[in-house]
């Protein structure tokens, strides 16, 4: 029987001993091989398959323990800003604690995938004209003024449930792997990822990826108006800001930026030579080690067992997949058709 991840990892989790483990199954992702990959860095390379959760990304370690918490404390509603993987999440979570769930997303900015799914779990869904960094600011405000839970991973329960990644990494692979890559927006997930590593003593290096057009910790300051086809790391004032430069500088890695064309190819020969179909965020991490290699400080050793993280699935997101992939050849009624169209 698969194990929510809180009960997996009940003694990492700091939840009250009168919570309720709100759970769908989270957790426990597949670590898959990537031996054409692995080939063109220069690595052992294995993919972390978030898009394998409940509701089709990590956010999901993240929301089982933020919404247990809160339901153990009372709360009768939760409210999140996203880019989309986090209200898809919250929404599911809040039916499967009886909570309200409402969510604030960018207009027109958030993958269709996720619209869906935020509103087939009957959660409110308010598209705000502005940006995810406007969302976050607004939600923030209302959860102070309102009996509401936040659960963006400004919340420390988001952070809590998302480090059992990296103690699924450890025990799959029976030690930390030598480096991680993981596409970096909010900068919530590379923050949980270097607690989980930190509380098993363990320092991989961290390389963390943003979208040129979105990247406030390459550059140093924050964005106004981010722009990236990668609408998950859409995000130009990252909340877990020291958090994040604290891992990389500290495992000895790096930040750096990947152009959406970079991210667009790196999604493509996903798909097409490792058979795994993610979104165009969670390529980011693919890209960026394509493009930038395995840098290291002087007198560090070049990483040999590397994951990449792919932080949600690619169906999230049919539009790019459709702009991006060769299209459907169509076809008359005829066998000879069929034959030219299949063989031609
Ligand atoms: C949320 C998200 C990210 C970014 O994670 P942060 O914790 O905000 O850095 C990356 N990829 C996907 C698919 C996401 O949903």
């Amino acid at each position: 029987m698969p194990q929510p991840l809180i009960e997996r990892y009940r003694e990492y989790i700091p939840l009250e001993p009168g919570d309720p483990i709100v759970s769908i199954n989270e957790g426990s992702t597949p670590l898959v091989p990537a031996p054409r990959l692995s080939e063109r860095i220069g690595a052992n390379v294995f993919l972390k398959i978030e898009g394998a959760n409940p509701t089709g990304s990590f956010k999901d370690r993240g929301m089982t323990v933020a919404v247990s918490r809160a339901k153990g404390r009372g709360a009768e509603a939760v409210i999140c800003a996203s880019t989309g993987n986090t209200a898809a999440s919250a929404a599911a979570y809040a039916v499967r604690a009886g909570l309200t769930g409402a969510v604030i997303v960018p207009e027109g900015k958030i993958a269709i995938g996720k619209l869906a799914q935020a509103l087939i779990h009957g959660a409110r869904v308010i598209a705000l004209e502005g940006n995810f960094d406007d969302a976050l600011l607004i939600v923030r405000e209302l959860a102070e003024r309102h009996p509401i839970e936040l659960v963006n991973s400004v919340n420390p329960y988001r952070i809590e449930g998302q480090k059992t990644a990296a103690f699924e990494l450890i025990d799959e692979l029976g030690g930390p792997p030598d480096a991680l890559s993981i596409p970096v927006g909010n900068a919530g997930n590379v923050t949980a990822y270097w607690k989980g590593f930190q509380e098993w003593n363990t320092s991989p290096i961290m390389y963390g990826f943003q979208a040129a057009g979105s990247a406030p910790l390459v550059i140093g300051a924050p964005v106004a108006k981010p722009e990236t086809i990668a609408s998950a790391i859409r995000i130009g004032s990252p909340a877990r800001w020291e958090e994040a430069m604290n891992a990389f500088n500290s495992s000895g890695g790096r930040v750096a930026a990947v152009t959406d064309e970079q991210i667009l190819d790196a999604y493509s020969w996903l798909a097409t030579n490792e058979a795994v179909f993610c979104e165009p965020s969670s390529a980011a991490s693919v890209a960026g080690l394509l493009t930038h290699g395995l840098q290291t400080i002087d007198g560090m050793a070049k990483p040999e067992t590397v994951v990449c993280v792919l932080t949600g699935h690619g169906l999230k997101d049919p539009d790019t997949a459709l702009g991006t992939a060769p299209s459907v050849i169509s076809c008359a009624n005829s066998i000879t058709a069929v034959e030219h169209a299949v063989f031609d």
